[in-house]
């Protein structure tokens, strides 16, 4: 029987916990830790009343290692799966290499001081990890993940060469608030407020932030107005899909989003260094997080779908090819399954599959890996049958 370590107690903590306990013969056991144990508690609670399934919780501060470690220990997990926050990654990779047990994250490492998405601290554990004849997967959830197996997918059964793809992601989705972030505050204003990047030609391409933009008729959703950004997974994928010749990533921000972005920086409330209030250090962004609705609390009447794809060009049988992979989710069916919205339910869902693929011994290799290293099929699959259907479409227009 594998019993699972859950660490994190937020939005798509809680779908991964209502998936893995869905799938008992699977993850025989779950313990779920995190900083603030009701919040863990609140969790089970859910769990138990919907699915009838016992958690254990527990409370836990992940950037300690020892305590990580301790905890591994008194449960004998098989597997630490990581849905905190990014800058808890390497103190938990650092508790699965003293206690030998595989590790899994929905996000790349970042350091609290300073906005720096890269997988070069995590990937620096490839020997340590092969050594310990343990398994780390990174990015587990949709964007990255999804997408990164969207990728292999098409690699695989779709093309002989691809050459471009652009990742599309769209919350068409309606949360009735002024202003709330669909994931953590914090690492999203980081992530959003960053510059601009992309890759082409073997060279990264730096941009403006959100300087860049066009429209993109979403399936499920209809025309937006999509930004490019720098999003993580472009940084294994222009590495791992051969013949690529450019990547990037979009993602659609509404007006109203857009306004109060610019206030927040307007007045440096996405500062992430301390200020002096009154005597006080307070870090304008941590501050700014406490004000915002929690995204959890977003569910209860979130309208409206998600749809997030890869739109992929390349060579096929001689012939130049575009498809369109992508996945639909709406907001108030995955509210009604484990009360939380499409974006924590987008992220869970891998998260839960990609643990599967480690604890039944399909993925289980030793070193550490991004998705597209590993083969799609069986996870692929999956997504189809646990909440994600996809689909592809031959795909006419070019994203500019
Ligand atoms: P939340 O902020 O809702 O939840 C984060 C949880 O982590 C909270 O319960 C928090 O505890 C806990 N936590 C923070 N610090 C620690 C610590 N030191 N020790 C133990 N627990 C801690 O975030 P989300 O659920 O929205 O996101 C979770 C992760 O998923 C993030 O890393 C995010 O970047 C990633 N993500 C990935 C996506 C993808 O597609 N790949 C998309 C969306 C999110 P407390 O409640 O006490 O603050």
């Amino acid at each position: 029987m594998k019993k699972v370590l859950i660490i994190g107690a937020g939005g798509v903590s809680n779908v991964v916990v209502h998936k893995c306990a869905a799938l008992p013969e699977v993850f025989g056991e779950i313990i779920l830790a995190s900083r603030t144990k009701s919040k863990c508690d609140k969790i089970a609670q859910d769990v138990k009343q919907r699915l009838n399934v016992e958690i254990k919780t527990e409370a836990l501060d992940a950037d300690n290692v020892a305590e990580t470690v301790a905890l591994i220990k008194k449960h004998e997990v098989d597997l630490v799966l990581n849905v905190a926050l990014p800058y808890q990654d390497l103190a938990i990779m650092d508790a699965c290499l003293e206690t030998k047990v595989d590790y899994l994250d929905t996000a790349n490492y970042e350091p609290k001081d300073e906005a720096k998405f890269e997988y070069k601290w995590q990937w620096a554990y490839q020997d340590k990890f092969k050594d310990a004849n343990i398994m780390a997967l990174l990015g587990s959830g949709f964007d990255p993940g999804v997408t990164n197996m969207y990728c292999a997918y098409a690699q695989k059964h779709l093309f002989d060469e691809i050459h471009y793809v652009d990742i599309v992601d769209c919350n068409g989705g309606d949360h009735g608030k002024a202003f709330a972030t669909n994931f953590n505050p914090e690492i999203n204003i980081r992530e959003i407020t960053a510059r601009g990047r992309y890759w082409e030609n073997g060279e990264w391409k730096s941009t403006d932030p959100l300087s860049v933009k066009q429209d993109f008729d979403f399936p499920g959703v209809g025309t937006r107005k999509m930004y490019l950004m720098y999003h993580e997974e472009m940084e294994s994928l222009c590495q791992n899909i051969k013949g690529l010749k450019r990547i990037r990533f979009w993602m659609t921000f509404g007006e109203e989003y857009l306004t109060h972005l610019r206030v927040i920086q307007n007045l440096g409330l996405d500062r992430i260094d301390e200020v002096d209030y009154k005597g006080q250090k307070v870090v304008p962004l941590e501050f700014l997080k406490c004000m915002l609705p929690d995204p959890g609390s977003l569910a209860e009447n979130y309208t409206g779908k998600t749809s997030i794809g890869c739109v992929i060009e390349g060579i096929k049988d001689g012939k130049k090819v575009r498809k369109f992979i992508y996945n639909i989710c709406d907001h108030a069916e995955t509210y009604k399954e484990v009360g939380s919205q499409a974006v924590s339910y987008t992220t869970g869902v891998p998260a839960m599959i990609g643990a599967k693929m480690i604890l039944t011994g399909h993925w289980k290799q030793a070193g550490v890996f991004n998705m597209e290293q590993l083969d799609p099929d069986l996870f692929m699959e999956d997504l189809n049958k646990y909440g994600l259907p996809w689909q592809v479409e031959e795909w006419s227009s070019s994203v500019e």
